[in-house]
């Protein structure tokens, strides 16, 4: 039995007409999945009885199934299992006046920073394309706002996860698919150089939102929270993007997470402002206070030190922001619901 949502369009009419079924029907039973959120291929009713068994037989809709569901003010962190029996996360956030949901690319991550919870365990696996889209699926099938902003900000890299990335990201902004505006949507990386230049030359990815985890003002300090750094320099990853071909009304937006007397002093900030300063329109910052997570020694800048960081990084007139983490009630760092959960299992 195959996922039906592993398939683009054209992929599912000619699989249909290998079934002896009309193309056509593809069009129909994407509609019900991507706009209908049906599930049951026997509720699908403008298809004969007939179809809607042999459709029955070789497909699921679903390929996750959810296990935990954890509701804060701001957020719901809800944790699905995979088939093979691997636990992810997924989040959905409430911003003011929209939703926006975080989703996972991969089981584990191999990148390891050392202050993320994810990275304990390294990478298991990719997420396949369907597993991407089911997050989605499943949690608007939980909800009753339309969801239109996407950030793949969860467990996992997901530019380590290229062509699986693509292909989901392909189904979420068709038409036929969730239809979602590539403007909406947002790919953040801990800053794979070979992987931003790749996703440079490509004509779908080049134009959704890029955020880079940066995190350090130098590269002594990334090499540090970041091993990624020694074969990602630092000077590099800035040349890169200074380059990506990004249109001049969008900026690149820099993820910079404050850890209490790790990187949030003020000859950070200075550093920081230094290194970003010529290239101040291609890029914005969001400064990011740590989530502490009791497995991992580095804690929580108080807020004024935040708002100091970023009033120095102002002075040099950059675009700088606080984004205090949504769903801290529920969640720390990225992948330590998860972690608690397997702790509880192993017990
Ligand atoms: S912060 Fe992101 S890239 Fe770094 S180890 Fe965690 S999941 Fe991977």
């Amino acid at each position: 039995m195959g996922f039906i949502t592993s398939y683009t369009l054209q992929e599912l009419r000619e699989k249909f007409e290998g079934l002896g079924l009309e193309a056509y029907r593809a069009n129909q039973v994407m509609n019900w999945i991507y706009k209908r959120l049906e599930s049951n291929f026997q509720n699908m009713t403008d298809l004969p009885k007939k179809y809607r068994e042999i459709l029955s037989e070789k497909f699921k809709v679903h390929t996750l199934e959810q296990v935990e569901k954890v509701i804060a003010s701001d957020s719901i962190k809800y944790i699905f299992r995979t088939w093979d029996g691997h636990l992810i996360e997924t989040v959905l956030i409430f911003e003011r006046d929209h939703l926006t949901l975080c989703l996972s690319s991969q089981i584990g991550c191999a990148v390891g920073c050392k202050f993320c919870a994810t990275a304990i365990d390294g990478l298991v696996r990719n997420l396949s394309p369907s597993e991407m889209l089911d997050q989605y699926l499943l949690v608007q099938k939980d909800v009753d706002q339309r969801i239109r902003n996407v950030v793949f900000m969860g467990m996992g890299e997901p530019l380590a996860n290229f062509e699986n990335l693509k292909k989901a990201l392909y189904i979420m902004i068709s038409p036929w698919g969730l239809d979602l505006s590539k403007r909406r949507v947002s790919i953040s990386t801990s800053g794979l150089i070979a992987q931003i230049k790749k996703m440079a030359q490509d004509p779908l990815l080049r134009e959704v939102n890029l955020a880079v985890s940066l995190n350090a003002p130098n590269q002594y300090i990334r090499e540090s929270l970041m091993p990624i750094s020694k074969t990602n320099p630092l000077e590099d990853l800035i040349k890169t993007l200074v380059e990506f071909p990004y249109p001049t009304d969008r900026r690149i937006m820099l993820e910079y997470v404050l850890i209490k007397d790790v990187n949030d002093r003020e000859k950070d900030a200075h550093f920081l402002a230094k290194l970003i300063a010529p290239y101040r329109r291609k890029f914005k910052i969001n400064l990011i206070p740590y989530n502490p997570d009791p497995s991992l020694p580095f804690e929580r800048p108080p807020l004024e030190r935040v708002y100091a960081f970023q009033n120095i990084l102002r002075s040099y007139n950059l675009s700088v922001f606080v984004r205090i983490s949504k769903g801290i009630e529920v969640f720390g760092a990225c992948g330590q619901l998860r972690s608690k959960r397997l702790a509880i299992m192993l017990k």
